[in-house]
């Protein structure tokens, strides 16, 4: 295969190579690799669940009671206690009457989507929506169009266009966008899907335990009534320190889902550690709300200081994904490597993640970071930014 070679050259190309390099501990506001302590900001423990010991315990007890598979599709002999708790308190969380829980958080979004709709119907997406989404597109055999980034007008236009012409339509949205932190307008896009008469699905992988005052995402960030999305879905994998993923909304279409999409009917339960993990997360947050509070200061204090210091931070708003945009890959990975020999752990996107003009670092803040540690971060970005050739710094706002 002409690939696995061409992948080759495409490796030695980067010289130092900054993937898969291994984390040696629990990663939060810092990280151990290859035994030196780094400032994190490349992994997405948001609320520093992973690792909280109250976390910790409720897995421990699960395995101890239920071992460490269930062995079974839920729908045949699969299903424990710790399933049907952790769907009736996300459920809860989001506002919606009910919820289903999967064993990954993309295979949700691929299984739902490619079950949901099929030949002879419509998928608008955001121009920007994650590989799941669009993988779940492709699996349902149904027309893709993508519409302009977070526009409610570029939508509509879509809409106008192309509705009429398919028996069903489902628009599809991120709640947070993973590479650019701006958050979805929510309320426009409501009011367009109505008008047209689609179903709206929102990906909250980036917003569930990020965004909201409990940490209900961006339902409840803009206070609308839940039902006026048809499906929420997003992942136990980010701010609930777990792995897997979930579908939400009405009872009747939950109950469909849980008899027949092929991710969950032909998958196996969700292991009793991964529900006990998911389970402690959501009690752990309702318990010390002031982990929200500290996530969402955090975040608007880096995205300030970094504005202040000229970086490009693109239309990062209110989420604690803060892109540093960059322009171009060799410098991208050159910034990458400084900050890391100075101590600093985040991840480079690069072209295909975004476009290449547009690579980027990207900083994922975490309730568990000290304002020290974020003063000296945007310090060392911009020293660094200034270090490599080329006007790569805006003006300071
Ligand atoms: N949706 C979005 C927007 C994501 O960013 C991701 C992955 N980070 C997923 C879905 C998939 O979730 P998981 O990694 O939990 O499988």
């Amino acid at each position: 295969m002409p690939e696995l070679a061409g992948h080759d050259e495409e490796l030695a190309r980067l010289g130092r190579n900054p993937y898969f390099l291994t984390h040696e501990g629990n990663a939060r506001e810092t990280t151990r690799i290859d035994g030196q302590e780094l400032v994190s900001f490349s992994s997405y423990n948001y609320l520093g669940l992973s690792g909280h010991p109250q976390v910790n315990e409720t897995v421990f007890e699960a395995v101890r009671r239920y071992g460490t598979s269930v062995s079974a599709s839920r729908f045949l002999s699969g299903n424990r206690p710790l399933h049907d708790e952790l769907e009736a308190e996300l459920a809860a969380l989001l506002g919606t009457e009910a919820c289903l829980a999967m064993v990954s958080g993309h295979a949700t979004n691929v299984s739902v989507i490619g079950h949901l709709v099929g030949p002879g119907d419509l998928i608008v997406h955001d121009e920007l929506a994650h590989d799941s989404i669009l993988q779940g597109c492709a699996l349902s055999g149904a027309t893709r169009r993508p519409f302009g980034h977070n526009d409610p007008a570029a939508l509509a236009a879509v809409l106008g266009r192309h509705r009429p012409r398919h028996r069903r339509c489902l628009v599809v949205v991120e709640g947070v966008y993973s590479m650019d932190g701006d958050i979805a307008q929510l309320p426009e896009l409501v009011a367009v899907k109505q008008k047209y008469g689609a179903l709206l699905m929102v990906d909250e992988a980036h917003s569930i335990g990020t965004v909201g005052a409990h940490g209900g995402g961006i339902g409840e960030y803009f206070g609308i009534d839940r039902s006026t999305v048809d499906i929420w879905s997003g992942t136990l994998s980010k701010s609930l320190a777990s792995c897997g993923g979930y579908v939400a909304g009405a009872r009747g279409l939950i109950e469909y889902l849980r008899y027949t999409v092929p991710g969950f009917v032909y998958s196996v339960g969700m292991t009793p550690a991964n529900t006990a993990a998911a389970l402690g997360a959501l009690r752990a947050m309702r318990a010390e709300p002031e982990r929200l509070a500290r996530l969402a200061a955090n975040s608007r204090l880096f995205l300030d200081l970094a504005r202040k210091a000229g970086i490009d931070t693109g239309t990062s708003q209110d989420s604690p994904v803060v892109p540093c945009i960059v322009g171009d890959s060799v410098r991208c990975l050159a910034l990458c490597h400084a900050l890391f020999d100075r101590g600093i752990s985040v991840n480079p996107i690069m072209y295909p993640g975004v476009p290449e003009e547009l690579a980027r670092l990207r900083f994922f803040i975490t309730s568990e970071h000290t304002t020290e540690q974020l003063e000296r971060t945007v310090q060392i970005v911009a020293e660094e930014l200034g270090r490599l050739t080329a006007p790569l710094v805006a003006a300071p706002v």
